[in-house]
Protein backbone atom coordinates (compact mmCIF):
# COMPACT_ATOMS: atom_id res chain seq x y z
CA UNK A 1 0.00 0.00 0.00
CA UNK A 2 1.71 3.14 -0.88
CA UNK A 3 0.39 7.04 -1.41
CA UNK A 4 2.05 8.35 -4.23
CA UNK A 5 2.42 12.52 -4.64
CA UNK A 6 2.63 12.59 -7.88
CA UNK A 7 1.53 15.29 -10.21
CA UNK A 8 -2.50 14.36 -10.15
CA UNK A 9 -2.64 13.92 -14.07
CA UNK A 10 0.84 11.59 -14.57
CA UNK A 11 -0.84 9.84 -11.38
CA UNK A 12 -3.43 8.38 -14.07
CA UNK A 13 -0.46 6.85 -16.12
CA UNK A 14 1.76 5.65 -13.28
CA UNK A 15 3.00 2.01 -14.02
CA UNK A 16 1.49 0.63 -11.15
CA UNK A 17 2.59 -3.00 -11.19
CA UNK A 18 3.64 -3.10 -7.65
CA UNK A 19 1.47 -0.90 -6.37
CA UNK A 20 -2.19 -1.72 -5.18
CA UNK A 21 -3.13 2.08 -4.24
CA UNK A 22 -2.37 4.77 -6.28
CA UNK A 23 -3.67 8.62 -5.13
CA UNK A 24 -2.91 11.93 -6.46
CA UNK A 25 -3.74 13.85 -3.90
CA UNK A 26 -6.32 16.44 -3.39
CA UNK A 27 -3.86 19.60 -3.46
CA UNK A 28 -4.00 21.23 -6.46
CA UNK A 29 -6.64 20.06 -7.90
CA UNK A 30 -6.07 15.93 -7.57
CA UNK A 31 -8.34 15.62 -9.90
CA UNK A 32 -6.58 12.24 -11.29
CA UNK A 33 -7.42 10.33 -8.10
CA UNK A 34 -6.96 7.15 -9.08
CA UNK A 35 -7.81 3.38 -8.12
CA UNK A 36 -5.63 0.81 -9.58
CA UNK A 37 -7.40 -2.63 -8.73
CA UNK A 38 -5.41 -5.66 -8.89
CA UNK A 39 -6.12 -8.55 -10.19
CA UNK A 40 -6.89 -11.63 -8.39
CA UNK A 41 -3.86 -12.66 -6.19
CA UNK A 42 -3.15 -15.97 -4.97
CA UNK A 43 -3.45 -15.55 -1.38
CA UNK A 44 -2.98 -18.14 1.28
CA UNK A 45 -5.02 -15.89 3.67
CA UNK A 46 -7.58 -18.04 4.40
CA UNK A 47 -10.17 -15.08 4.94
CA UNK A 48 -9.43 -14.45 1.65
CA UNK A 49 -11.28 -17.30 0.32
CA UNK A 50 -13.82 -17.99 2.69
CA UNK A 51 -16.90 -16.68 1.15
CA UNK A 52 -18.81 -18.36 3.60
CA UNK A 53 -19.14 -16.79 6.69
CA UNK A 54 -20.93 -13.33 6.65
CA UNK A 55 -19.93 -12.78 10.20
CA UNK A 56 -15.64 -12.13 9.64
CA UNK A 57 -15.98 -10.36 6.91
CA UNK A 58 -15.34 -7.26 8.41
CA UNK A 59 -12.71 -7.81 10.38
CA UNK A 60 -10.50 -10.87 8.46
CA UNK A 61 -8.87 -8.37 6.48
CA UNK A 62 -7.31 -6.59 9.35
CA UNK A 63 -4.65 -9.15 10.74
CA UNK A 64 -1.74 -6.85 10.64
CA UNK A 65 -0.40 -3.75 11.79
CA UNK A 66 -2.86 -0.54 10.80
CA UNK A 67 -2.57 -1.12 6.88
CA UNK A 68 -5.90 -2.70 4.94
CA UNK A 69 -6.47 -3.89 1.66
CA UNK A 70 -8.97 -1.75 1.43
CA UNK A 71 -9.18 2.10 -0.58
CA UNK A 72 -11.51 4.45 0.65
CA UNK A 73 -13.27 7.42 -0.83
CA UNK A 74 -13.95 11.11 0.32
CA UNK A 75 -16.39 13.57 -1.45
CA UNK A 76 -14.39 16.51 -2.03
CA UNK A 77 -14.97 19.62 -3.62
CA UNK A 78 -12.86 20.15 -6.70
CA UNK A 79 -12.49 22.63 -9.89
CA UNK A 80 -15.13 21.45 -12.40
CA UNK A 81 -12.55 21.11 -15.10
CA UNK A 82 -10.38 19.22 -13.58
CA UNK A 83 -13.41 16.61 -13.20
CA UNK A 84 -13.98 16.23 -17.18
CA UNK A 85 -13.07 13.05 -18.62
CA UNK A 86 -9.46 14.28 -20.07
CA UNK A 87 -8.67 13.93 -16.23
CA UNK A 88 -10.41 10.83 -15.84
CA UNK A 89 -11.30 11.65 -12.50
CA UNK A 90 -13.29 9.99 -9.91
CA UNK A 91 -16.70 11.94 -9.00
CA UNK A 92 -19.73 11.77 -7.03
CA UNK A 93 -22.54 14.53 -8.93
CA UNK A 94 -22.78 16.48 -11.73
CA UNK A 95 -22.99 14.92 -15.53
CA UNK A 96 -20.88 11.80 -16.26
CA UNK A 97 -17.48 12.60 -17.56
CA UNK A 98 -17.80 9.69 -19.89
CA UNK A 99 -14.79 7.41 -20.27
CA UNK A 100 -15.91 6.14 -24.12
CA UNK A 101 -17.23 9.68 -24.83
CA UNK A 102 -19.39 8.42 -28.06
CA UNK A 103 -20.27 5.26 -27.78
CA UNK A 104 -22.31 6.34 -24.47
CA UNK A 105 -24.78 4.20 -22.76
CA UNK A 106 -28.57 4.29 -24.32
CA UNK A 107 -31.56 5.74 -23.03
CA UNK A 108 -33.20 2.04 -22.55
CA UNK A 109 -30.18 1.60 -20.76
CA UNK A 110 -29.72 4.43 -18.27
CA UNK A 111 -33.50 3.59 -17.15
CA UNK A 112 -35.01 2.70 -13.84
CA UNK A 113 -36.43 -0.73 -14.28
CA UNK A 114 -39.08 -0.04 -11.27
CA UNK A 115 -40.31 3.33 -11.77
CA UNK A 116 -39.50 3.16 -16.17
CA UNK A 117 -38.03 7.22 -15.58
CA UNK A 118 -34.46 8.02 -16.60
CA UNK A 119 -31.79 7.50 -13.79
CA UNK A 120 -29.84 9.84 -12.17
CA UNK A 121 -26.03 10.02 -12.30
CA UNK A 122 -24.60 9.64 -8.91
CA UNK A 123 -20.82 8.71 -9.33
CA UNK A 124 -18.12 7.32 -11.19
CA UNK A 125 -15.40 5.35 -9.99
CA UNK A 126 -11.70 5.38 -12.23
CA UNK A 127 -10.30 2.26 -11.63
CA UNK A 128 -7.77 0.70 -14.35
CA UNK A 129 -6.47 -2.72 -14.23
CA UNK A 130 -3.37 -3.46 -15.31
CA UNK A 131 -3.14 -7.11 -16.28
CA UNK A 132 -6.38 -6.39 -18.64
CA UNK A 133 -4.50 -4.06 -21.81
CA UNK A 134 -8.03 -2.68 -22.98
CA UNK A 135 -8.55 -1.59 -19.34
CA UNK A 136 -5.53 0.79 -19.22
CA UNK A 137 -8.52 3.23 -18.69
CA UNK A 138 -10.94 1.77 -16.56
CA UNK A 139 -14.37 3.68 -14.97
CA UNK A 140 -17.55 2.09 -13.45
CA UNK A 141 -20.27 4.41 -13.48
CA UNK A 142 -23.13 4.26 -11.05
CA UNK A 143 -27.06 5.43 -11.79
CA UNK A 144 -29.76 5.38 -9.15
CA UNK A 145 -33.87 5.99 -9.39
CA UNK A 146 -35.08 9.49 -9.24
CA UNK A 147 -36.92 8.23 -6.60
CA UNK A 148 -34.15 7.66 -4.48
CA UNK A 149 -36.26 6.12 -1.52
CA UNK A 150 -36.86 2.87 -3.83
CA UNK A 151 -33.43 2.95 -4.64
CA UNK A 152 -33.18 -0.73 -2.95
CA UNK A 153 -35.98 -2.14 -5.90
CA UNK A 154 -34.62 -4.82 -8.55
CA UNK A 155 -33.43 -2.21 -11.20
CA UNK A 156 -33.79 1.01 -9.92
CA UNK A 157 -29.90 1.14 -9.39
CA UNK A 158 -27.61 -0.01 -12.15
CA UNK A 159 -23.83 0.31 -13.39
CA UNK A 160 -21.81 -0.07 -16.25
CA UNK A 161 -18.36 -0.41 -16.74
CA UNK A 162 -16.43 1.01 -19.79
CA UNK A 163 -12.42 0.42 -20.55
CA UNK A 164 -10.09 1.90 -23.16
CA UNK A 165 -6.59 0.97 -24.09
CA UNK A 166 -3.61 3.58 -23.54
CA UNK A 167 -3.69 4.15 -27.22
CA UNK A 168 -6.87 4.59 -28.11
CA UNK A 169 -8.93 7.37 -30.61
CA UNK A 170 -9.98 9.88 -28.10
CA UNK A 171 -7.06 10.50 -25.18
CA UNK A 172 -3.56 11.26 -25.87
CA UNK A 173 -1.38 8.34 -24.74
CA UNK A 174 0.47 10.64 -22.26
CA UNK A 175 -1.48 12.66 -19.14
CA UNK A 176 -3.46 15.66 -20.29
CA UNK A 177 -1.88 18.88 -19.51
CA UNK A 178 -4.04 20.36 -16.34
CA UNK A 179 -4.15 23.73 -18.07
CA UNK A 180 -4.30 22.87 -21.86
CA UNK A 181 -7.86 22.56 -24.11
CA UNK A 182 -10.07 20.37 -22.94
CA UNK A 183 -10.39 17.58 -25.47
CA UNK A 184 -13.11 17.47 -28.45
CA UNK A 185 -14.12 14.63 -30.79
CA UNK A 186 -13.32 14.91 -33.98
CA UNK A 187 -16.47 15.44 -36.12
CA UNK A 188 -17.19 11.36 -37.28
CA UNK A 189 -17.07 11.16 -33.31
CA UNK A 190 -19.12 14.32 -32.66
CA UNK A 191 -21.94 13.12 -34.99
CA UNK A 192 -22.08 9.55 -34.05
CA UNK A 193 -22.30 11.05 -30.25
CA UNK A 194 -25.04 13.08 -31.10
CA UNK A 195 -26.68 10.58 -32.63
CA UNK A 196 -26.85 9.09 -28.87
CA UNK A 197 -28.73 12.09 -27.67
CA UNK A 198 -26.87 12.26 -24.15
CA UNK A 199 -29.34 13.29 -21.59
CA UNK A 200 -26.26 15.24 -20.25
CA UNK A 201 -24.48 16.60 -23.24
CA UNK A 202 -24.53 20.35 -23.50
CA UNK A 203 -26.31 21.99 -26.26
CA UNK A 204 -26.10 25.05 -28.08
CA UNK A 205 -28.91 26.49 -26.40
CA UNK A 206 -30.82 28.64 -29.30
CA UNK A 207 -32.57 31.89 -28.24
CA UNK A 208 -36.18 31.16 -26.55
CA UNK A 209 -35.68 27.48 -26.85
CA UNK A 210 -36.43 25.39 -23.55
CA UNK A 211 -33.60 23.00 -22.88
CA UNK A 212 -34.28 20.77 -20.53
CA UNK A 213 -31.55 19.42 -18.25
CA UNK A 214 -31.78 16.14 -16.06
CA UNK A 215 -31.44 16.71 -12.68
CA UNK A 216 -28.02 16.53 -11.41
CA UNK A 217 -26.50 15.93 -7.89
CA UNK A 218 -23.84 18.62 -6.60
CA UNK A 219 -20.51 17.92 -8.20
CA UNK A 220 -17.55 16.82 -5.71
CA UNK A 221 -14.16 15.11 -6.43
CA UNK A 222 -13.99 11.74 -4.94
CA UNK A 223 -10.86 11.10 -3.32
CA UNK A 224 -9.97 7.88 -2.76
CA UNK A 225 -6.97 6.42 -0.80
CA UNK A 226 -6.12 3.70 0.99
CA UNK A 227 -7.22 3.30 4.11
CA UNK A 228 -5.50 3.42 7.16
CA UNK A 229 -7.01 1.43 10.17
CA UNK A 230 -7.30 3.16 14.08
CA UNK A 231 -6.72 -0.04 15.88
CA UNK A 232 -7.58 1.21 19.35
CA UNK A 233 -8.26 -0.83 21.90
CA UNK A 234 -11.31 0.42 22.86
CA UNK A 235 -12.55 -0.28 19.32
CA UNK A 236 -11.21 -3.93 19.28
CA UNK A 237 -12.99 -4.42 22.75
CA UNK A 238 -16.15 -3.06 21.21
CA UNK A 239 -15.76 -4.59 18.14
CA UNK A 240 -14.83 -8.16 20.13
CA UNK A 241 -18.37 -7.46 21.83
CA UNK A 242 -20.65 -6.79 19.19
CA UNK A 243 -20.27 -3.06 19.34
CA UNK A 244 -22.44 -2.15 22.77
CA UNK A 245 -22.18 -2.29 26.90
CA UNK A 246 -24.86 -3.81 28.52
CA UNK A 247 -25.69 -0.86 30.35
CA UNK A 248 -25.90 1.36 27.33
CA UNK A 249 -28.29 -1.52 25.71
CA UNK A 250 -28.13 -2.67 21.87
CA UNK A 251 -28.15 1.08 19.67
CA UNK A 252 -30.38 1.20 16.66
CA UNK A 253 -33.87 1.60 17.65
CA UNK A 254 -33.80 4.88 17.91
CA UNK A 255 -32.77 5.35 14.61
CA UNK A 256 -35.97 3.57 13.36
CA UNK A 257 -37.01 0.12 11.81
CA UNK A 258 -34.54 -2.05 12.12
CA UNK A 259 -36.40 -4.31 14.57
CA UNK A 260 -38.27 -6.30 12.35
CA UNK A 261 -41.50 -7.29 12.84
CA UNK A 262 -43.07 -7.89 9.30
CA UNK A 263 -44.01 -11.34 8.38
CA UNK A 264 -41.25 -12.06 6.05
CA UNK A 265 -38.69 -12.12 9.01
CA UNK A 266 -40.56 -14.67 10.68
CA UNK A 267 -37.86 -17.30 9.57
CA UNK A 268 -39.03 -20.76 8.15
CA UNK A 269 -38.75 -22.41 11.34
CA UNK A 270 -41.89 -20.86 12.73
CA UNK A 271 -43.92 -20.54 9.45
CA UNK A 272 -43.63 -24.15 9.41
CA UNK A 273 -45.06 -24.73 13.11
CA UNK A 274 -48.00 -22.18 11.74
CA UNK A 275 -50.36 -21.00 14.46
CA UNK A 276 -48.73 -23.29 16.85
CA UNK A 277 -46.57 -20.52 18.15
CA UNK A 278 -46.80 -19.13 21.50
CA UNK A 279 -46.78 -15.24 21.89
CA UNK A 280 -43.83 -15.38 24.14
CA UNK A 281 -41.74 -17.74 21.90
CA UNK A 282 -42.41 -14.78 19.04
CA UNK A 283 -41.35 -12.05 21.18
CA UNK A 284 -37.86 -14.32 21.45
CA UNK A 285 -37.57 -14.63 18.26
CA UNK A 286 -37.91 -11.34 17.20
CA UNK A 287 -35.60 -10.28 20.09
CA UNK A 288 -32.93 -12.48 18.74
CA UNK A 289 -33.45 -10.92 15.19
CA UNK A 290 -33.14 -8.04 16.39
CA UNK A 291 -30.27 -8.29 17.96
CA UNK A 292 -28.39 -9.48 15.20
CA UNK A 293 -29.49 -7.22 13.42
CA UNK A 294 -28.13 -4.67 15.84
CA UNK A 295 -24.91 -6.51 16.40
CA UNK A 296 -24.53 -5.89 12.83
CA UNK A 297 -25.33 -1.83 12.60
CA UNK A 298 -22.58 -2.07 15.59
CA UNK A 299 -19.84 -3.71 13.16
CA UNK A 300 -20.92 -1.61 10.46
CA UNK A 301 -20.45 1.76 12.56
CA UNK A 302 -17.24 0.43 14.27
CA UNK A 303 -15.71 -0.71 10.76
CA UNK A 304 -15.93 2.87 9.31
CA UNK A 305 -14.88 4.28 12.63
CA UNK A 306 -11.47 2.12 12.31
CA UNK A 307 -11.25 3.71 8.90
CA UNK A 308 -9.67 6.73 10.53
CA UNK A 309 -12.24 8.93 9.46
CA UNK A 310 -15.96 7.61 9.32
CA UNK A 311 -16.95 10.41 7.02
CA UNK A 312 -16.08 8.21 3.86
CA UNK A 313 -18.16 7.95 0.95
CA UNK A 314 -16.99 4.79 -0.92
CA UNK A 315 -14.97 1.66 0.12
CA UNK A 316 -13.44 0.03 -2.26
CA UNK A 317 -11.52 -3.31 -2.99
CA UNK A 318 -11.88 -5.02 -5.68
CA UNK A 319 -9.82 -8.75 -5.02
CA UNK A 320 -11.62 -11.80 -4.46
CA UNK A 321 -13.18 -12.55 -1.01
CA UNK A 322 -13.78 -8.86 -0.30
CA UNK A 323 -17.36 -8.64 0.20
CA UNK A 324 -19.65 -5.86 1.19
CA UNK A 325 -20.17 -4.14 4.86
CA UNK A 326 -23.71 -4.67 5.46
CA UNK A 327 -25.74 -2.23 8.11
CA UNK A 328 -28.34 -5.50 9.18
CA UNK A 329 -28.52 -9.29 8.68
CA UNK A 330 -32.07 -9.31 7.83
CA UNK A 331 -32.17 -6.50 5.24
CA UNK A 332 -29.15 -7.45 3.94
CA UNK A 333 -29.36 -8.13 0.07
CA UNK A 334 -28.50 -12.21 -1.06
CA UNK A 335 -25.20 -12.22 -2.81
CA UNK A 336 -25.32 -15.42 -4.70
CA UNK A 337 -25.22 -16.54 -8.50
CA UNK A 338 -28.70 -15.80 -8.38
CA UNK A 339 -28.44 -12.40 -8.10
CA UNK A 340 -24.73 -11.62 -8.92
CA UNK A 341 -25.00 -14.17 -12.34
CA UNK A 342 -21.44 -14.14 -14.26
CA UNK A 343 -20.49 -11.68 -16.60
CA UNK A 344 -23.03 -12.31 -20.14
CA UNK A 345 -19.93 -11.12 -22.11
CA UNK A 346 -16.90 -13.41 -21.07
CA UNK A 347 -18.65 -15.73 -18.54
CA UNK A 348 -16.12 -14.81 -16.11
CA UNK A 349 -17.71 -14.70 -12.57
CA UNK A 350 -18.40 -11.15 -11.51
CA UNK A 351 -16.92 -9.80 -7.92
CA UNK A 352 -17.35 -6.82 -5.72
CA UNK A 353 -15.77 -3.63 -6.19
CA UNK A 354 -16.73 -1.16 -4.35
CA UNK A 355 -19.78 0.17 -2.00
CA UNK A 356 -21.42 3.43 -1.18
CA UNK A 357 -22.13 4.49 1.99
CA UNK A 358 -24.88 6.31 3.40
CA UNK A 359 -22.68 9.17 4.37
CA UNK A 360 -22.36 10.63 0.89
CA UNK A 361 -26.56 11.24 0.79
CA UNK A 362 -25.32 14.32 3.25
CA UNK A 363 -23.24 15.77 0.39
CA UNK A 364 -26.43 15.35 -2.27
CA UNK A 365 -28.34 18.28 -1.39
CA UNK A 366 -31.53 16.02 -1.07
CA UNK A 367 -34.39 16.95 0.92
CA UNK A 368 -34.71 14.29 3.43
CA UNK A 369 -38.83 14.63 3.78
CA UNK A 370 -39.52 14.07 0.00
CA UNK A 371 -40.30 10.01 -0.97
CA UNK A 372 -37.64 11.12 -4.09
CA UNK A 373 -35.08 11.67 -1.50
CA UNK A 374 -32.04 8.79 -2.29
CA UNK A 375 -32.00 7.20 0.53
CA UNK A 376 -30.01 3.39 1.31
CA UNK A 377 -28.37 1.50 3.91
CA UNK A 378 -25.32 1.14 0.79
CA UNK A 379 -24.93 0.23 -2.09
CA UNK A 380 -22.74 -2.77 -3.37
CA UNK A 381 -21.26 -2.55 -7.20
CA UNK A 382 -19.98 -5.88 -8.42
CA UNK A 383 -18.09 -6.54 -11.71
CA UNK A 384 -16.73 -9.21 -14.52
CA UNK A 385 -13.39 -10.61 -12.54
CA UNK A 386 -11.73 -10.18 -15.82
CA UNK A 387 -12.62 -6.67 -16.75
CA UNK A 388 -13.38 -8.54 -19.82
CA UNK A 389 -12.60 -6.61 -23.35
CA UNK A 390 -15.37 -4.74 -24.64
CA UNK A 391 -16.28 -6.06 -28.71
CA UNK A 392 -13.72 -4.46 -31.44
CA UNK A 393 -14.81 -1.42 -32.88
CA UNK A 394 -14.35 0.48 -36.08
CA UNK A 395 -11.36 2.47 -36.27
CA UNK A 396 -11.44 6.10 -35.37
CA UNK A 397 -13.41 5.54 -32.11
CA UNK A 398 -16.95 6.67 -33.93
CA UNK A 399 -18.46 3.00 -32.52
CA UNK A 400 -20.95 1.48 -33.50
CA UNK A 401 -24.56 2.13 -33.52
CA UNK A 402 -26.34 1.22 -30.47
CA UNK A 403 -26.32 -2.71 -30.68
CA UNK A 404 -29.61 -4.74 -31.94
CA UNK A 405 -30.24 -4.76 -28.80
CA UNK A 406 -30.46 -1.08 -28.46
CA UNK A 407 -27.22 -1.06 -25.77
CA UNK A 408 -24.30 0.30 -25.88
CA UNK A 409 -21.18 -1.80 -26.62
CA UNK A 410 -18.92 0.45 -24.77
CA UNK A 411 -20.87 0.24 -21.75
CA UNK A 412 -21.05 -2.79 -20.08
CA UNK A 413 -23.68 -3.61 -16.96
CA UNK A 414 -22.56 -4.56 -14.31
CA UNK A 415 -24.79 -5.62 -11.29
CA UNK A 416 -25.38 -3.47 -7.87
CA UNK A 417 -27.17 -4.60 -5.09
CA UNK A 418 -28.84 -2.47 -2.41
CA UNK A 419 -29.51 -2.52 1.21
CA UNK A 420 -32.65 -0.84 1.69
CA UNK A 421 -32.30 2.64 3.94
CA UNK A 422 -32.36 1.94 7.71
CA UNK A 423 -35.37 3.48 8.49
CA UNK A 424 -38.06 2.26 5.66
ZN1 LIG B 1 -16.60 -10.23 -18.47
Amino acid sequence: MEVEAADPAAAAFEDAANVSATMAPGAAGGAAAELVAEAPVASGDAAMTDASDSDSDSDSDSGSGSGSPWNIGFVEPCDARLLSRQFFPSKVGGAPAWLHPVDVPTAKQLKCLYTREPLDFLLQVYAPVDEEPTAFHRSVFLFVSPHGGDAHRPGAARAFRSQLPRVNPFYPDEPADEDGPLQELDEAQQRAYDARDDRWADRPTDVGAVVRKPRTFPEYELVVEPETLDDDADAEEEDRRGGFSESEGPPGRRGGKLAPSDANQVPEALRERGADVSAAELLDLERSIQDKDQVQLSKFHLRLKRSGDPAHAIRYRFDDGAKPLWPSVTHAPEVSKRTVPDCPRCGSPRRFEFQVLPQIINHLGVDSELHSALDFGSVAVFTCAASCAPPEEEPGGAGAPAGADGTSAAYAEEIVLVHPPMNA
